[in-house]
């Protein structure tokens, strides 16, 4: 226990140390610090930079100079001078927030982590800063730039969107959060995620941590902290039916403007589970040959389609073919139509079998599977 304790003590004097040298003193909000001032920074650095900050914290500050006079003004004239900050959701709870400091706590933030986080707008880690940087008492934080730093020194794998990873950071915030200089401390962690221990092509070489740090050790920092997993895909089915004449003219229907391929030209489409003859023989007419394709799999961003393409001579041109809008497509003298990608390249295979290629007449191909286009 003796030999965590000493462990502890030499992160955060390290952090400490760093701090003294290189941390940064003079933010607005770093001076005249009270808990009005601290609570207002955290909020407005949320998702934004510190350069971003300043002359919003700076107009803000000027206008409504303490918590009683934010909370009486109205809200339009909160989001005009938010305007730019972008999160609007912050403003409304800022206000909000000093309504209720104003109404049940008397105008005075109050000074523990719990209260705090009652409060509209303030999370865990935003109370943390609010305690240890303003009431300068003892109070982890673990926002995006300390949740880098402490994933890369223990290698803390995994997304901190999932709750074992985030409480397993928390708990490596608690243990190293220092009993004495909590504000600094707090500071130069976030000074540190910010300028040294950065997203991409982290400056390791100038890191106070880096003796004890797995990822430096390991040689990927960038591995850490790990990424949102991306969730799996839905998967469709669907038989694309290539119908040609005798002519070896192929049929294409034109898209309704929304959905998928949304106004370009593709061929009939079929539930997979639907027999591909007898529906072509009761809307096309006599089938004299059908194909089944190997089926394949196009992907959309929400989802994966997997394709069967089936190719089926027709006896005749039918006369009529449904209200879609349609055309016979030459495949060797190619119409400018737009057409989804995986029809093209459907449409490159069938020029090759076409039967205007052959004296005989057409007898369509097994083809390999069609790689999947964009
Ligand atoms: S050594 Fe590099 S990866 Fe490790 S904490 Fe420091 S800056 Fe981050």
């Amino acid at each position: 226990m003796s030999q965590a304790l000493s462990v502890n003590t030499v992160f955060s004097r390290r952090v400490l140390a760093w701090f003294d040298k290189h941390g940064r003193k003079h933010l607005p909000w770093q001076q005249d610090i009270n808990a009005y001032r601290v609570w207002l920074s955290e909020i407005m650095l949320q998702q934004t930079q510190v350069t971003t900050v300043i002359p919003y914290f700076e107009r803000f500050t000027a206008q409504f100079p303490t918590v009683q006079s934010l909370a009486a003004a109205p809200i339009d004239q909160v989001l005009h001078l938010w305007t730019g900050l972008g999160y609007y959701a912050r403003a409304r709870n800022l206000h909000k927030c000093a309504q209720r400091v104003v109404s049940e706590y008397g105008g005075e933030f109050p000074a523990s982590v719990d209260a705090l986080a009652e409060l509209p707008g303030i999370g865990r880690s935003t109370a943390g800063a609010i305690v240890s940087i303003a009431f300068q008492k003892r109070a982890a934080i673990l926002d995006g730039n300390v949740k880098r730093v402490l994933a890369r020194y223990h290698a803390v794998e995994g997304w901190p969107g999932q709750s074992d990873v985030v409480s397993q950071l928390w708990d490596i915030a608690e243990t190293y959060t220092p009993k004495t200089r909590a504000n600094h401390y707090t500071q130069a962690m976030m000074d540190m995620g910010a300028t040294l221990c950065t997203r991409s092509k982290p400056k390791c070489d100038q890191c106070p941590l880096r003796d004890g740090c797995i990822a430096y050790a390991q040689g990927n920092p960038q591995d850490y902290p790990g990424k949102k997993p991306k969730k799996a895909l839905p998967e469709k089915t669907v038989q694309l039916l290539m119908l040609r004449n005798p002519a070896g003219d192929l049929l294409l229907q034109q898209r309704p403007a929304q959905g998928i391929w949304g106004g370009l030209w593709s061929f009939p489409e079929l539930a997979l589970e639907v027999d591909a003859q007898e529906y072509a023989e009761d809307h096309y007419g006599k089938v004299i040959e059908i194909e089944t394709w190997n089926s394949y799999r196009h992907t959309f961003s929400h989802y994966h389609l997997d394709i069967t393409p089936v190719l089926i001579q027709l006896a005749k041109s039918p006369r009529t073919i449904g209200e879609a809008a349609t055309h016979w497509y030459n495949p060797h003298q190619p119409d400018a139509l737009g057409l989804a990608a995986p029809v093209k390249k459907l449409l490159e295979k069938l020029a090759q079998l076409d039967p205007r290629n052959n004296a005989a007449l057409p007898t369509p191909k097994r083809t390999s599977s069609v790689k999947k286009t964009q």
